[in-house]
């Protein structure tokens, strides 16, 4: 026979799901800096990725206007090492390189120890006047359009203040690809036709661990931290380059002006950012809501007033 307390003890256990979960506590903001400055293009970063968070590796493929042959983001590539070959940019003009970089690559060009054009390549090598290495990533934006357009919840700030997709909850309306100014986010057109992108390794974050392209880059290109703190570590790695230098280096996405609050994932870059295929002004979609619907008000009370000026002067005639 049932006793009382079973069905007490059965009925909590079917409506325990129902209940609300209590959030894990706040903790420290956590973010990456990306130094492009130190990358050495490896790639690292990219395997470590894939490896941890399994995710599928595409076939290469051979482009024919870059070495890099991942190209971009995708819903199946959460870190991306983009190269970006300066072929003649400067048109003749002198151009800035880092200082002890050139004295080396000038010695190594005299001596031939740099061929011409490696055999089986179509780019020449290192004849480029620049070659930048930029690990492209999710920017964990602070006022994320992609948190903002999703229409179910799926994606959250998690309590290290990252953003985060919950794949069970994601319906793959596409709402936040077309929202990222960052082309970051991507729907997995051949596997579950969810929404997926860099998680920060929340996983690690969870049991201590820093994120796994941050652990394998060999030159700290990358680093993990708390915010603020990477904050004024970009900071002052852009006044040493300044001082040694290189007045272009520049940081991107460190103040709060990008997206009304800066990123999370920040960048110091050697060149505009255009040439690394960011966007210098990026726009929130959720900006654009107060001016679409005072337009949409506007043309309603328009067409209104136009509609009875019409129907007035039908009937006067009539009459
Ligand atoms: S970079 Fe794109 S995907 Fe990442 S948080 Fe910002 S809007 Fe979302
Ligand atoms: S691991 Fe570091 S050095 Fe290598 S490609 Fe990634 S960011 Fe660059």
């Amino acid at each position: 026979m049932l006793r009382e307390h079973d069905t007490r003890f059965n009925l909590l256990n079917v409506l325990a799901p129902l209940g609300k979960e209590e959030p894990p506590p706040p903790q420290p903001k956590m973010g990456f800096f990306t130094d492009t400055s130190v990358c050495i293009g490896c790639k690292a970063c990219e395997v470590a990725c894939r490896q941890w968070n399994q995710l599928p590796a595409p076939e290469p493929v051979w482009s024919g206007s870059s070495y890099d042959n991942t190209r971009h983001l995708s819903a199946r590539t959460w870190r991306h090492v983009q190269f970006v070959e300066r072929i003649d940019h400067g048109r003749g003009k002198p151009l800035p390189v880092l200082p002890l970089f050139e004295d080396r690559v000038a010695e190594a060009r005299e001596n031939g120890t740099i061929p011409e054009t490696p055999p089986g390549t179509a780019l020449p090598f290192f004849n480029s006047e620049r070659w930048l290495m930029h690990s492209d990533v999710c920017k964990h934006c602070a006022n994320a359009p992609c948190h903002e357009a999703c229409p179910t919840g799926a994606i959250i700030r998690t309590e290290y203040d990252t953003v985060y997709v919950q794949q069970d909850i994601c319906n793959g309306c596409g709402y936040c690809v077309v929202a990222c100014p960052f082309g970051v986010i991507a729907r997995d057109e051949s596997g579950d036709y969810t929404a997926h992108k860099c998680t920060l390794c929340y996983d690690r974050l969870k049991d201590g661990l820093e994120p796994a392209c941050a652990k394998a880059c060999p030159t700290d290109s990358i680093t993990f931290g708390e915010v603020e703190q990477l904050k004024q570590k970009a900071r002052e790695r852009l006044g040493i380059l300044h001082e040694r230098g290189v007045p272009e280096a520049r940081l991107y996405g460190v103040d709060d002006q990008i997206l009304d609050g800066g990123l999370n994932s920040f960048f110091l870059l050697l060149e505009e950012p255009e040439v690394y295929n960011l966007p210098r002004n990026p726009q929130r979609p959720a900006n654009n809501v107060i001016p679409a619907s005072l337009w949409s008000i506007i043309g309603a009370l328009l067409l209104g007033v136009l509609g009875a000026l019409f129907f007035r002067e039908k009937k006067g005639g009539d009459d």
